[in-house]
């Protein structure tokens, strides 16, 4: 099976051999269609199994296609545990999506708010973060939630094992009911599960 044949636009093909990519991995057959459908997912994916590309393809094909957003709109919000995942998966967005006009953005703890105001109070496509710092993004008023179609969780597992739970309650809350979940994480413990039981709607399981 090629990228071909999952129907991505022209765009994202270039971008892909110009990386070098020829084939996709397991967990990019299973959920790229997925995604493209508008399908909440529940995916079993440790790093090293192309996961990131797997929501990353799919997400800025849909955005790609849907339009424009206003200012203080974020469209795509990608949860992650860690400052290091948010600049990771960040550049991979910014890699996949470097034939495309849309605007990514990440922002996390540790450094100064201001800049990430400035920058979010633009509009944008799509928002890598930390738990933490999107609430207080939020609070401040630096972004709604108003135009979110997609939301990403990323190493969900290890954003509760740091003790994200409050933070992604408050999160949940904030979102509107009607969007597009997609849940990764490296182990499916109870606690996950009723996670994604109460984040998503039909969802497809996708395993690497
Ligand atoms: P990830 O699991 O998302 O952290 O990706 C692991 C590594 O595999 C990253 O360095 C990607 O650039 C690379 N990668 C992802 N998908 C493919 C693919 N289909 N072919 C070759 N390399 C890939």
């Amino acid at each position: 099976m090629s990228f071909q044949s999952l129907n991505l636009i022209d765009p994202l093909l270039r971008t892909l051999a110009e990386l070098g990519y020829d084939t996709p991995t397991p967990v990019q057959k299973q959920a790229i269609p997925a995604v493209l459908a508008g399908r909440d997912l529940m995916a079993a994916a440790q790093t090293g199994t192309g996961k990131t590309a797997g929501f990353a393809l799919p997400i800025l094909q849909a955005l790609t296609m849907a339009g424009v957003v206003g200012p203080l709109g974020v469209r795509c919000l990608v949860l992650v545990p860690t400052r290091e995942l948010a600049e990771q998966v960040y550049d991979s967005f910014r890699r996949y999506g470097a034939n495309l006009p849309l605007r990514c953005f990440v922002a996390y703890g540790g450094v100064p708010i201001e800049p990430q105001i400035n920058k979010l109070r633009k509009g944008l496509d799509v928002l890598v973060a930390t738990p933490g710092r999107l609430l207080d993004l939020h609070r401040q008023g630096a972004l709604t939630f108003d135009q979110l179609q997609t939301l990403v969780l990323d190493e969900a597992d290890r954003m509760l094992d740091l003790g994200f739970a409050p933070e992604l309650d408050a999160v949940f809350a904030a979102v509107p009911a009607r969007r597009q979940t997609l849940l990764f994480s490296a182990t499916f413990s109870d606690t996950i599960r009723a996670l994604a039981c109460k984040l998503l709607n039909d969802p497809l399981s996708v395993q690497a």
